[in-house]
């Protein structure tokens, strides 16, 4: 079992997870930012938590895999589970439509693991609106012109063109959107920038919600235990 595959610990039984429900974390970033390169090393150095695998009308790239980079389906499938609601969100990015299982995401949390979507921001956009307490995070690379010389770099845009300028003019809209995110990162340096993606994580696992089901066992200890000392008076 892949340790970052969605469906594979959704049916993972409760108590054997965090005995809690599962957080819901989003990342955004403009395209050449290096997302995916980032929510990976995050992944692998927090526990129990998984990345979603979103569903996309468009065809997978080589190298890329159905089921495990994405699940491709044909855009008329597509329509039909927006239909059905399927989807926690989708979008259409780039012409392609994008979206998230809404069943998946939802037994993975209440199976008590953290999930991370690594999602547009008009998904990010839905995703806060549904779900009152998803964290989400926003992944600047360190200026337009770093962005601009790594999408240059990048074979499929090596040769200039409309594409490129596609994605930079969908990057100047998306850092515009910024301030809706909750956290901010900078990916100037690939383990310094998922170090603090980690920290963002452990931080919003230590909020005192996300914490009750852990501690509720602890404080009752401290309403029923006797102490010794008290039970003689020396306290
Ligand atoms: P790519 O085709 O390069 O893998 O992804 C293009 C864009 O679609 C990226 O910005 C990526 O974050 C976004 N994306 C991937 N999956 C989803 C999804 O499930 N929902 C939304 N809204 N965007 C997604």
């Amino acid at each position: 079992m892949r340790k970052d595959d969605v469906h594979a610990v959704a049916s993972a039984p409760a108590e054997a997870r965090t005995g809690r429900r599962g957080l819901l974390f989003v990342l955004s970033a403009p395209s050449g930012t290096g997302k995916t390169t980032l929510v990976g090393g995050l992944v692998e150095r927090v526990p129990d938590l998984v990345r979603s695998r979103s569903y996309t009308s468009r065809g997978a790239r080589p190298g890329e895999v159905d089921g495990v980079d994405y699940h491709f389906v044909a855009p008329a499938r597509f329509r039909d589970m927006i239909a059905a609601g399927a989807f926690l969100e989708w979008a259409d990015v780039f012409g392609r439509l994008y979206g998230t299982g809404a069943a998946e995401t939802e037994r993975c949390r209440a199976a008590g693991r953290d999930v991370v979507l690594v999602i547009d921001v008009q998904g990010a956009r839905q995703v806060r609106r549904r779900v009152q307490d998803a964290v989400s995070v926003f992944a600047l690379p360190p200026s337009f012109e770093v962005l601009e010389e790594r999408l240059r770099g990048r074979g499929r845009e090596a040769a200039g063109g409309s594409d490129l300028e596609r994605r930079l003019r969908t990057a100047r809209r998306e850092v515009a959107m910024i301030d809706e995110y909750d956290y901010v990162v900078v990916n100037d340096e690939v383990d310094a920038c998922v170090d603090r993606l980690r920290h963002i994580v452990l931080a919003e696992r230590s909020r005192a919600a996300a914490m009750r089901e852990r501690t509720r066992g602890i404080v009752e200890t401290f309403r029923t235990v006797d102490s010794p000392l008290q039970r003689t008076g020396a306290d």
